[in-house]
């Protein structure tokens, strides 16, 4: 199935608001955008400017940092220069808890360097301060004319909205369940928050909405909710989905169900990183995510077959993982310079039971030998034969075919 295909397979977008975020477009018929978070202390303008660079690099559109003290604050245009020396434009969004107001008001550079301002609206401030705060950061928003999303989070709730909520919910007849009002608390907090936005002069075509909870059926059920009820481009997250590969599943699941349903204009996938490991895994994931439903193409993608007692060796295994990490690390050249290079497919087969079959429905595949089977791979270009490799060599001569392939079939792009 093409990716055409498969878009169409895929319940029509919901019909939103367009918001711009520095050159980047969010919602109605734009791409389902991904975004990512930085994990550096803000303030360290240099380890900041790297992350933001690498996130971009893998493809993240957006890159949110927080700005949570003074230090950081004064770092944000610092990083935007480090940004513009590395040729990285990407947009930066900046994360604000409790003291945005008088972040955004003493560092104006501050407000000028991002594209986009976050608000939490159940921590902008507490009591009769939480009105004048957040009227404060929307004015800031107007007059540097910046798009806002209004991410409200399970975790920290508006809790005069959540008390609201459940005293209406006490005098109905027959009252919702715990789960139910907290999902409705959370609906109605970014709702009544976008719409104070508003009345304060903040376009609707400048306001984005999430919600995020940790669990995947409440995730569902108050996207769907807050999409029924607005037209606000939603950005679609699990919030604290967890590490490895808890992280991966959660979050997939609960972004495909919406994403089939048409609902969601960006999407971010918080996964913990292991000790060490790369913060771009969450880029990839979301890419992956976007990619195999078909709705968007961003790299070459390898079928690999799992394998079983029909291949006792490893070769296959090392051949498929050898073949991504190629597609990969050339998707930067390739992007620059061949049109629709993204939309290439490629497998690596285990034996001759589905290797051939699976191989031809790829642009190019290998069917590696089996155990007992003569040691020869042939290879199908298109769905057609083409060769048939043997002896030592046949990673590097596969990846040179599939490098040949790439630069004849796709167009050199223009410049
Ligand atoms: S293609 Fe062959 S090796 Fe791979 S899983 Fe199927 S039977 Fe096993």
């Amino acid at each position: 199935m093409t990716p055409t295909e498969a878009l169409a397979q895929a319940r029509p977008r919901r019909r939103t608001r367009q918001v711009r975020v520095g050159a980047v477009r969010i919602g109605s018929d734009a791409p389902i955008n991904v975004q990512s978070m930085t994990n550096t202390d803000t303030s360290d303008v240099l380890a900041t400017a790297m992350q933001v660079a690498e996130l971009a690099r893998a493809g993240s559109e957006l890159v949110r940092i927080t700005v949570n003290d003074e230090a950081a604050a004064r770092a944000v245009p610092h990083i935007r220069d480090r940004l513009a020396a590395l040729n990285v434009d990407v947009p930066l969004v900046g994360d604000f808890h409790y003291n945005g107001h008088r972040l955004l008001a003493a560092h104006p550079a501050c407000a000028e360097a991002l594209a986009k301002l976050r608000i939490n609206p159940g921590n902008v401030g507490q009591g009769n301060k939480r009105d004048t705060q957040f009227a404060e950061i929307v004015e800031i928003a107007c007059r540097y004319d910046k798009p806002v999303r209004i991410g409200v989070n399970w975790g920290s709730l508006d809790q005069s909205v959540l008390a609201r909520v459940m005293d209406e919910n006490a005098t109905r007849s027959e009252p919702r369940p715990a789960g139910a009002v907290m999902r409705e608390a959370l609906a109605v907090s970014a709702l009544e928050s976008a719409a104070q936005a508003e009345a304060l002069g903040l376009p609707g075509d400048r306001i984005i909405l999430s919600a995020k909870v940790s669990s995947v059926q409440d995730l569902i059920a108050v996207y769907r909710d807050l999409a029924a009820r607005c037209d606000y481009p939603l950005h679609l997250g699990l919030t604290e989905a967890g590490m490895g590969s808890k992280g991966i599943v959660a979050s997939t699941a609960a972004l495909a169900v919406l994403l089939q349903e048409g609902i969601g204009d960006t999407i971010r996938v918080s996964l913990t990183p292991e000790p060490g490991g790369p913060r771009t895994a969450e880029v990839v994931v979301a890419q992956e995510i976007l990619q195999t439903m078909g709705l968007r193409a961003f790299t070459p993608m390898v079928t690999a077959c799992p394998g079983c007692g029909r291949t006792t060796s490893t070769f296959f295994q090392e051949l498929a993982s050898g073949i991504q990490a190629h597609v990969r690390e050339q998707m930067p050249v390739w992007r620059e310079r061949y049109d629709g290079v993204e939309n290439l497919t490629l497998a690596v087969m285990g034996c001759v039971v589905n290797g051939p079959g699976e191989s031809k429905h790829a642009n190019i595949g290998i069917s590696l030998p089996g155990t007992g089977e003569s040691p020869a791979a042939p290879v199908y270009v298109d769905g057609v034969k083409t060769t048939t490799l043997r002896g030592d060599d046949i990673a590097a001569e596969f990846r040179s075919i599939v490098d040949a392939y790439v630069a004849s079939r796709y167009p050199k792009k223009a410049g």
